[in-house]
C-alpha cells in the first residue's frame, strides 16, 4: 500500500516505505463508537500556529545525542496524527484535521525512541551501491542485459558510452548514458500517454531521484526517474499513468485509484513488481 502515504505538494510514488507510526490513541481528535473520527466537534487549533506556513515549518528535536529535523504536513484527510522517518533521516509528521502542532510535535516525542531505532535500520538496510563490471547483467526493459567492452566504448542494450581503460566500475558511466536514452525516450512516451486521455503536461523532466519513481505538480509538471528505462515496460508504463491520472486528481483518493484503475486495470501487478523489484534498481 506504497502508494497511499499521504503526501502534500507533489504526489509521489515512493519506494516501499521505509515505515510509519500511526498515532493509536488519539489525544485530541474526538473519535465516535465506531472509532472513525467525527467531523462535527471541532478541536479547538492551536493560536500560534498559523495555519498556512505550517506546510514549510520544521523545528530541531534531540534525543539522546541524535538530532532529527522534523517536518510538519498538515493533511486535510488524515484521520490521525502519522510520523515517518524520511529516506534522508527527517522526521515527517502528518497533522489530521482539527490537529494542531504542538500536539504533533508532542506526538513525535513520545516517539523518538523508535523514530532512533528505525534510522538506524535505514542507514543499516541502505546498500553501497553495487559496482557494475564488464559480464555482468543488469536490467534493461526488465530483462537482464550484458554489459560488454569494445576498446573504449562499453555497450549494455542500446546504450553505448566511452569509458577509459583504467575505469573498472562502469556504474556511473552507464547509467548516465541510461538516463541519456531515458531523456530521449520516456518524454514522448508519456506525452502520447496524455494526448490519449485528453491530459496536458507542461514540462517533463528525467531525473535521478533516489526514492520515488515520479512525481505530478499540480502546475503539469511531471518528473520520471530514469530508472523507469530498466523496468518492464508494463511497469513503466503504469508509472506513467499513475502520474497522469494525477493531473486528474492530485491525491490518493479513491477517486484517483479508480482513474488509475480504468487506464491500467493491471496496476496492482505493477504495484507488486515495484515493491518487489524496485529496489534491485538501485
Ligand atoms: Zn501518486
Amino acid at each position: 500500500m506504497q502508494f497511499r502515504l499521504p503526501f502534500s505538494e507533489d504526489h509521489l510514488i515512493d519506494l516501499p516505505p521505509a515505515g510509519a507510526i500511526r498515532e493509536r490513541t488519539p489525544t485530541d481528535l474526538p473519535r465516535d463508537a465506531a472509532g472513525t473520527t467525527t467531523a462535527t466537534t471541532r478541536v479547538p487549533r492551536d493560536a500560534s500556529r498559523p495555519r498556512d506556513s505550517a506546510r514549510s515549518s520544521s523545528v530541531c528535536l534531540e534525543a539522546d545525542g541524535s538530532a532529527f529535523v522534523v517536518h510538519f504536513v498538515r493533511m486535510r484527510r488524515a484521520r490521525r496524527y502519522i510520523l515517518r522517518v524520511r529516506p534522508d533521516g527527517a522526521l515527517r509528521v502528518t497533522i489530521p484535521r482539527g490537529g494542531s502542532r504542538g500536539e504533533a510535535l508532542r506526538f513525535a516525542q513520545r516517539h523518538l525512541s523508535w523514530a532512533t531505532r528505525e534510522r538506524v535500520r535505514l542507514q543499516a538496510a541502505r546498500r553501497a551501491p553495487s559496482e557494475w563490471t564488464v559480464g555482468m547483467e543488469i536490467p534493461l526493459d526488465g530483462v537482464p542485459t550484458r554489459i560488454v567492452r569494445d576498446d573504449d566504448i562499453v555497450r549494455v542494450g542500446a546504450v553505448a558510452v566511452r569509458v577509459g581503460p583504467e575505469v573498472r566500475n562502469l556504474r556511473p558511466a552507464l547509467e548516465h548514458g541510461v538516463r541519456e536514452a531515458a531523456k530521449r525516450l520516456l518524454p514522448p512516451q508519456l506525452l502520447a500517454l496524455a494526448a490519449t486521455h485528453g491530459l496536458a503536461v507542461t514540462r517533463v523532466t528525467i531525473r535521478n531521484q533516489r526514492s520515488r519513481w515520479g512525481s505530478c505538480s499540480r502546475d503539469g509538471r511531471i518528473a520520471l526517474n530514469f530508472r523507469l528505462l530498466q523496468m518492464p515496460p508494463a511497469v513503466r508504463e503504469y508509472i506513467l499513468l499513475h502520474e497522469l491520472m494525477h493531473l486528474r486528481h492530485p491525491d490518493h483518493s479513491r477517486r484517483f485509484w479508480r482513474a488509475v484503475e480504468a487506464v491500467c486495470p493491471d496496476f496492482r501487478q505493477a504495484e507488486r513488481w515495484l515493491k518487489r523489484s524496485g529496489h534491485d534498481l538501485f
